[in-house]
């Protein structure tokens, strides 16, 4: 028998690691929104990743990513890439 950190309930058994939310254990019904929370955790730090730590990337039609840390940064970066990149022959 436990007592759940999250909700106050017992609970048979040892429960579930309530990390992030709370320290501690957590009943089953609990553990629901535990998972969520360490999904939603795991999908911020994979964006983040995937930006290389940028907070603001806007990818042009080649493929190039133009960084910045807002939106205005970052498409100055697409506007310099495609200046160099895709400047018309003509
Ligand atoms: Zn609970
Ligand atoms: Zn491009």
């Amino acid at each position: 028998m436990g007592k759940c950190v999250i909700c106050n309930q017992e609970f048979e058994g040892y429960g579930h690691n309530a990390e992030p939310l709370k320290t501690g254990a957590c009943c089953g019904s609990c553990n629901v929104q535990v998972v969520l929370e360490r999904l939603k955790i795991a999908k911020e730090m994979k964006d983040k990743m995937n930006n290389d730590g940028w907070s603001f990337v806007i990818s042009c039609a080649c493929g190039y990513k133009a960084k910045g840390n807002n939106e205005d940064e970052a498409n100055e970066d697409l506007e310099k890439h495609q200046d160099k990149e895709h400047s018309s022959p003509f």
